[in-house]
C-alpha cells in the first residue's frame, strides 16, 4: 500500500487496512496488530487480523463485522523491522517469537517467509505459531518445517465432527483433515502442541478424548481456559471458571490420564525479561494524530511518539490532532480517551 489515505469519513463497509514502511505506522501500542511484549523473553507478533472460522467462543470475536468493520495486514519486512526494534528496546532479552493473531496466522499470505525471516534473527532460538489447522496441508507443513518453524499450537476442541463444526462456527471445518494435519506435524521436525479450550459441560468428554489422542501420538497438550471479555463471543450455556477451579480440573485430568497437563512458561523456555520502556503512563495527557479506523467500530487509532494508541468512543476524523488521556498502558498497549 501507498501511504494510508486520509479519509474524512470512515466507510461503513468492512475493509482491509494494509500497513507498510511507507505508511510509517508504528507497530507497538495496539492489541490487534504488530508486536506485543508482556515482559518475557517471548514476543507475540501479529501480522494479520483475518480468520476463516467463526468460533462460538472466540475471545476476539473474529469475523464479527458488526464489531470489527476492518481487518489489518502488515507487510512482511516492515514487521521484521519492528521486531528488531523491539528486541533492541528489550536489550536483546528475547529468545523466541510466537506468531499469533486475533485471527488465524496461516491466513497471512507471507506466513512461510515470516517464519523464515524471524528465524534469521540472531537472538531468536524458537519460532512458534498458533493455528486452527484448517488452512494447513502437507505442502504447507513441509514449507513451514523448512523455514524453521519449531512448534504449532493447534486449536482443536473436540474429536466429534459435528460438534467441531458447531464450535468453529463453520460447516467447512473438516476434523478428519485436521487430524491428518496433526499427525503430519507430529512426524515433522515441528513440535505439535494441542491447545483445546475447555468448555465446562460442553466438551468434558472430548477433552478426555483429546488427551488420549495426544498420548497415542505422543505430543504435548496444553488445555486452555475459556475466558470471557467485553467483546468476545460468548456461549450462553458455558460459565467461565476461576483459575483455582481450572487448575483443580487439570490436576484431576492429569491423574486420570497419567499425562502431563499443567504446563508453565519454563516448560516452553520462557523467562521474565526487560519490558519495552513505556512511552506514556496512565493519567498522561498527550496530543496524537488520528491515522486509521479502530479495530472496534467506535474506536480510532492515533499516533504519538512512534507508538500507536487506541482512542475509545471517538468520532474523530482521519488527520485530526487531538488531546487524549492515557487510561491504560499495560504491556505497552495504550488505551486512551479524548479530553
Ligand atoms: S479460529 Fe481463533 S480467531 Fe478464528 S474464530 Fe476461532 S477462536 Fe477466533
Amino acid at each position: 500500500m501507498k501511504t494510508l489515505p486520509i479519509q474524512k469519513e470512515i466507510p461503513k463497509f468492512k475493509g482491509l487496512i494494509k500497513i507498510d514502511r511507507e505508511s510509517q505506522i508504528p507497530l507497538i501500542g495496539i492489541i490487534q496488530i504488530g508486536i506485543i511484549d508482556r515482559g518475557s523473553s517471548l514476543l507475540q507478533i501479529r501480522a494479520s487480523t483475518a480468520c476463516n472460522m467463526k468460533c462460538q467462543f472466540c475471545s476476539t470475536a473474529a469475523n464479527s463485522y458488526d464489531i470489527h468493520p476492518y481487518n489489518y495486514e502488515v507487510e512482511l519486512f516492515y514487521l521484521i523491522d519492528w521486531v528488531k526494534e523491539v528486541i533492541r528496546l528489550k536489550d536483546n532479552q528475547v529468545n523466541q517469537i510466537n506468531i499469533d493473531s486475533v485471527g488465524e496466522p496461516t491466513a497471512y499470505k507471507d506466513i512461510v517467509n515470516l517464519v523464515r525471516e524471524c528465524k534469521k534473527i540472531p537472538e531468536i532460538k524458537l519460532v512458534t505459531m498458533q493455528s486452527n489447522g484448517t488452512l494447513l496441508n502437507e505442502e504447507l507443513i513441509k514449507k513451514l518445517e523448512k523455514a524453521g518453524l519449531d512448534r504449532i499450537n493447534l486449536s482443536v476442541h473436540s474429536l466429534e465432527d459435528q460438534q467441531s463444526k458447531e464450535l468453529f462456527g463453520s460447516n467447512n471445518y473438516n476434523l478428519k483433515k485436521i487430524l491428518e494435519n496433526a499427525k503430519l506435524i507430529n512426524k515433522s521436525k515441528i513440535e505439535l502442541n494441542l491447545t483445546p479450550v475447555y468448555l465446562p459441560n460442553i466438551n468434558d468428554k472430548q477433552i478426555s478424548d483429546l488427551i488420549e489422542f495426544a498420548k497415542e501420538i505422543n505430543c504435548r497438550i496444553s488445555i486452555q481456559k475459556y475466558e470471557i471479555y467485553k467483546y468476545s463471543r460468548k456461549m450462553k450455556k458455558v460459565k467461565e471458571q476461576n483459575w483455582f477451579k481450572f487448575y483443580r480440573k487439570l490436576e484431576e485430568l492429569e491423574k486420570k490420564h497419567d499425562y502431563k497437563l499443567k504446563i508453565g512458561p519454563t516448560d516452553f523456555e520462557i523467562y521474565k525479561s526487560k519490558r519495552i520502556p513505556l512511552e506514556f503512563k496512565r493519567g498522561d495527557i498527550i496530543t496524537a494524530e488520528v491515522i486509521m479506523p479502530g479495530w472496534i467500530k467506535q474506536e480510532k487509532i492515533a499516533k504519538a511518539n512512534n507508538r500507536v494508541i487506541t482512542i475509545v468512543d471517538s468520532d474523530a476524523k482521519m488527520g485530526d490532532k487531538i488531546r487524549v488521556k492515557i487510561l491504560e498502558s499495560k504491556d505497552s498497549i495504550y488505551i486512551t480517551k479524548k479530553v
